[in-house]
């Protein structure tokens, strides 16, 4: 039997890339995965569209693997993900050392067109095939695996917000069926994980096949917290638009779904929110939070932002900053706005570079605060860890709280993979710390 192949998988933005690169990557027959690019007979980019001049980034990255394909000119050199979806042919023009480009709608056909590589085909494949590419990708084989996983259970999106690019590079919503996410949840529960993260661009859209009808994101809950040994459930991304009551409500009384919801609003300005073409207010946003907190008081909630979108006052920019004070954010990400290419934003004008830089900042100050006040709060509680690896520290583990706190634990002799109820002690800078109770 020969020695396999070795892969490396560069994988940039969410969560999903990073469910896709593994998927890939035990689609890929004969290979095994390495951590350099130097020693790979193939390397993958996983691109991501959304940052700014996401394409250009990676074109700058494939330039710098020319010495190791001349070195050994049998190297594979492949790009997937959005910027591949986006780009498509023109990588190839661009970048004649690239191989192969894979859509991310069509990560099944990807052994296929690699073997097809080894005659010196070059193989572009960005199609929105009918097929169900999670159900053709290869069975995961029954490999050990961390306590925690993602399962991707949705992708595309209907929602068209102005600056998004997501519509565009993974298409209209699609859900996977019921008994096959339960299926690769059980698989991965075998295999030692304990928290699954359900993920989707826009998750809590889902509605997928079952032999009850179509099902809802609670009712998937609620089945997965039917599984034995799967304890945690968390899901993201979500839209404000499609938190349904029964979402809510299982907020409230599905203990396995962990009190951490990422809701983001982008924007306090319904001015703002309009031009964005986000199809909810400010105000139904807080209604939103209220309900939500009322179902689960301790939620710990976390937003995105976008800051310097066209048009954004400075009266925009404080009903934002106004808005955070309201709901008050355990957790945020923020951005100022870039256009990109192809959506209905790109085509207006910029709010002065230096004024959304200062906005940036001050709307990052305020979410820091927040941040850190909400995780002072946890000293003196006793919160469940599950225990994820070794920490820095000869004897200390880490793990994450149901809020998804980071918790560290000195001289600890709780496993990998254990629930364990810790008294928290210290907060520092981004993590906590404590002792097993
Ligand atoms: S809901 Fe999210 S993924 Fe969909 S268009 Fe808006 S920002 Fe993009």
């Amino acid at each position: 039997m020969s020695a396999p192949k070795k892969l490396f998988i560069k994988t940039y933005g969410c969560q999903m890339n990073v469910y896709d690169s593994e998927r890939m990557a035990e689609a890929l027959e004969g290979y095994e995965q390495t951590q350099s690019p130097d020693d790979a007979d193939m390397i993958l980019l996983n691109t991501c569209h959304i940052r700014e001049k996401a394409a250009e980034k990676v074109y700058s990255e494939l330039g710098r693997y020319k010495v190791l394909k001349d070195a050994k000119p049998d190297l594979k050199i492949g790009v997937a993900g959005c910027v591949a979806q986006a780009e498509g042919q023109e990588i190839m023009r661009r970048q004649p050392l690239v191989d192969l480009v894979v859509g991310p709608q069509s990560y099944h056909r990807l052994p296929e067109m690699e073997a097809r590589t080894h005659n010196g085909a070059k193989v572009v494949d960005t199609d929105f095939p009918e097929e169900d590419k999670f159900e053709h990708l290869k069975a995961r084989p029954k490999a050990k695996r961390g306590p925690s996983a993602f399962l991707t259970v949705q992708e595309g999106c209907d929602k068209f917000c102005a600056f998004c690019v997501v519509p565009y590079t993974r298409g209209a919503e699609v859900s996977r069926p019921v008994d096959r996410i339960l299926t690769e949840a059980r698989d991965l529960v075998e295999r030692g994980v304990r928290e699954i993260t359900l993920l989707g661009q826009n998750v809590n859209a889902y509605h997928g096949a079952s032999s009850q009808g179509e099902q809802s994101l609670a009712q998937l809950i609620w089945a997965l917290d039917k599984v034995d040994g799967l304890e945690r459930i968390r899901f993201t991304t979500s839209h404000p638009n499609d938190m349904t009551d029964e979402l809510i409500e299982a907020h409230g009384t599905c203990d396995k779904l962990m009190p951490y919801l990422h809701l983001p609003v982008q924007s306090g300005s319904d001015h703002i929110l309009k031009r964005m073409n986000r199809s909810h207010t400010r105000d139904s946003y807080i209604r939103l939070i209220e309900r939500i907190r009322e179902a689960r008081p301790d939620i710990l909630l976390s937003g995105d932002f976008i800051v310097g979108f066209p048009e954004e006052s400075d009266q925009d920019f404080a009903d934002t900053m106004d808005l955070i004070r309201e709901v008050n954010y355990g957790q945020a990400y923020s951005f100022k706005y870039s256009p990109r290419p192809g959506t209905p934003a790109a085509e207006r004008g910029e709010v002065d570079a230096a004024v959304a830089d200062a906005r940036l900042q001050e709307l990052q100050a305020l979410i820091a605060h927040q941040q850190k006040t909400i995780q002072d709060s946890m000293v003196g509680r006793e919160v469940d860890v599950l225990f994820e690896k070794p920490g820095r520290d000869a004897g200390q583990m880490m793990g994450k709280s149901g809020y998804l706190h980071a918790v560290h634990v000195a001289d600890c002799t709780a496993q990998r993979g254990d629930i364990r109820k810790v008294l928290i002690t210290e907060s520092q800078r981004n993590s906590l710390a404590g002792r097993l109770v």
